[in-house]
């Protein structure tokens, strides 16, 4: 289970930008949180991705609360989320190809033996030819990075999934690709997602449920 519980974070403790929000994603499931453009959504996924420490309430992930944050959150702990962006361009190392994208969280934790098979398995799952792999971000198109920062996202076999607007810059068929990709991920381990955005008929096609960030607050 991943459950915000209460949560007011913000950018400076005297002004928060989301309050008492409380938010929870079984095992398994798919919850599409919809608000309007600056509500706080990609706050909130920061939040519940290990990503940005709340200043109230708490996040816990599988029966357990977290208590430190990015870096310094427990291994075990921050490789259990993938993460996607909207801005895949901002969030990519530019000096990186994509091949060393997609390969940096194995490389993280230590692993040494089979990531270049293990890259190829993901950008054929996701559909990335080798020519790509070894392009840098400003070489791609935001379809093809946005390709390679999921697969990144899924390299090290997250049980949970935050996407943040993931296919708000790209068009229909890559959405209906990436959207496919984590959805047989999700029917192969069981992860669960949080899929933020501002679309509802997407996230309604998506997701198990869609909550209105308007029902989250002032309860
Ligand atoms: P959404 O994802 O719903 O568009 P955000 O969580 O990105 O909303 O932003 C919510 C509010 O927080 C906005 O008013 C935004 O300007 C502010 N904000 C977001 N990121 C930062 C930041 N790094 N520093 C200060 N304010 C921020
Ligand atoms: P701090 O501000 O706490 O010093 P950093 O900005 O250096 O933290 O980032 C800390 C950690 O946050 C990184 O080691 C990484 O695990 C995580 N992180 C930051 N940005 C991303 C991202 N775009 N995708 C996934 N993880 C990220």
């Amino acid at each position: 289970m991943l459950e915000l519980r209460a949560v007011t974070a913000g950018y400076d403790k005297n002004t928060p930008v989301i309050r008492d929000i409380s938010l929870s994603v079984a095992p398994g499931e798919s919850v599409g949180l919809l608000g309007p453009s600056g509500c706080g959504k990609s706050t909130l996924a920061r939040v519940a991705a290990l990503l940005h420490r709340p200043d109230a309430g708490a996040l816990v992930v599988d029966g357990t609360p977290v208590r430190r944050w990015r870096h310094r959150a427990p291994r075990e702990q921050r490789t259990a989320f993938g993460v996607v962006f909207q801005q895949a361009r901002l969030s990519a190392d530019p000096r990186l190809a994509l091949a060393d994208l997609i390969a940096e969280p194995l490389r993280a934790t230590g692993r040494r033996e089979g990531v270049a098979g293990r890259v190829a398995e993901l950008a054929a799952t996701v559909g990335l030819t080798a020519d790509l792999l070894s392009r840098r971000p400003h070489e791609v198109s935001d379809g093809q990075l946005q390709r390679a920062c999921l697969a990144r996202a899924l390299v090290l076999r997250p049980r949970w999934l935050v996407c943040d607007e993931m296919t708000a810059m790209l068009d229909a068929s890559t959405t209906a690709a990436l959207v496919r990709v984590v959805e047989d991920y999700r029917a192969a381990t069981g992860a669960g997602l949080l899929a933020v955005g501002h679309d509802r008929v997407l996230l309604d096609r998506w997701c198990d449920r869609t909550v209105e960030w308007a029902t989250l607050t002032g309860h």
